[in-house]
């Protein structure tokens, strides 16, 4: 999956679209999403254009990392889930059905979520 300057993350981090902000900083911005899964369904973003972990991973500063796992904790427990319980979901790709090519994390709460992949057994 390549990376394509104007999808949707992208314009919200020019301003072009507006979003729920959750928290932001140098480097990260966090938001709820738009068709929210749980009570409590945020997504955590770099600033950065990264399309996936991989991506990521391979070419962000050690500062862009660390202050994007520093904001999916700090976001947790804004929302109060932090002592409940919550999930983290990064989805990248075809296979774990990447909607939006731009690196974001899913930080879902607020409910019980059950087993994190249906199994075949
Ligand atoms: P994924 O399938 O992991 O790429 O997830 C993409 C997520 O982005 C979905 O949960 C969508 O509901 C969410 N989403 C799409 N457009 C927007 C938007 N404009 N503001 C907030 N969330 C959005």
């Amino acid at each position: 999956m390549t990376y394509d300057p104007n999808n949707i993350f992208a314009r919200i981090l020019r301003g072009e679209i507006p979003c729920k902000k959750v928290m932001e900083n140098d480097h990260v911005l966090a938001f709820h999403d738009i068709n929210p899964g749980a009570p409590v369904h945020v997504l955590v973003i770099p600033k950065g254009a990264y399309v996936s972990m991989a991506d990521f991973s391979a070419k962000a500063s050690v500062a862009e990392q660390a202050a994007l796992m520093k904001a999916i904790g700090d976001v947790a427990r804004q929302m109060g889930v932090s002592d409940s319980g919550y999930r983290v979901i990064s989805n990248a790709g075809e296979d774990g059905n990447q909607e939006v090519p731009h690196l974001h994390f899913h930080v879902v709460g607020g409910r019980k979520l059950g087993r994190m992949l249906p199994r075949a057994d």
